[in-house]
């Protein structure tokens, strides 16, 4: 494998949330899985305006919607694996009702950086599987390899450490923290970024606007990433 970590090069490793940064689902698709999911393994009855927030990890929701009713956390984490599987195993079997669109610039700026020979990561609220199943449909998938995933922690910051871990193993060296930046389009990709004390580039192709994501006083912001500048900015 091509090391190109080890010459100290100064390119980072940009790490991509999914949803209105690289691609705009349009389907209620991550909704009804999470949905037949509740009932499935928790037994409870979840109507669409009951999920809802931009920028949560999917294992968030699931605690959010179901404390309210009555499970205690232990009684939600233990079931939390089964409901992942749940979802995903809805989200695949009906997944040609979705086709993302992918965002302008994406598909060139994921093409140029895979020619500059730079990993690139995720870091979604989603859960794995449904992330990698979307992206498949989005014909984005062979762009990534790794990432941290929202049914694998509670706290967002958390996948940053889990998305370097699992680069470091497939790459078998040793990364720091500074090697990464983060590609999003809400707040909370923002405060992830400052939370991990790494950089962060903020696009409004999502559902906040230029002017919202200014206030979080990200490393760079961008309308759409057809903007050059976030290609020089992941280089240097
Ligand atoms: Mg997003």
């Amino acid at each position: 494998m091509e090391n190109y970590l080890l010459k100290k090069t100064f390119m980072k490793i940009p790490l991509f949330d999914i949803d209105g940064t690289l691609v705009k689902t349009g389907s209620k698709l991550h909704e009804q899985s999470l949905i037949y999911a509740f009932k499935k393994v928790y037994g409870v009855n979840i109507d669409i305006e009951g999920l809802g927030i931009q920028g949560m990890l999917d294992n968030q929701h699931i605690i959010r919607v179901l404390s309210p009713r009555g499970l205690n956390d232990e009684e939600i984490k233990s079931k939390i694996k089964r409901m992942a599987d749940a979802s995903a195993e809805y989200f695949k079997e009906h997944k040609m009702q979705t086709q993302p669109e992918v965002l302008p610039g994406v598909k060139d700026l994921l093409e140029r950086l895979k020619e500059k020979k730079i990993h690139l990561g995720l870091l979604t609220g989603n859960m794995e599987q449904i992330a990698w199943t979307k992206l498949e449909r989005a014909g984005l998938k062979e762009y990534f390899t790794f990432g941290g995933f929202g049914n694998q922690a509670y706290q967002r910051v958390d996948l940053v450490y889990l998305a370097k871990k699992h680069l470091e193993k497939q790459l078998g060296i040793a990364l720091s923290l500074e090697d990464f930046l983060i590609v999003g389009d809400t707040l909370k990709d923002i405060q992830c970024a400052r939370d991990a004390k790494i950089k962060v580039i903020t696009v409004a192709s999502g559902h906040f606007d230029l002017q919202s994501l200014e206030q979080g006083h990200p490393d760079l912001n961008v309308e759409t990433l057809e903007d050059r500048k976030v290609f020089d900015f992941i280089l240097n």
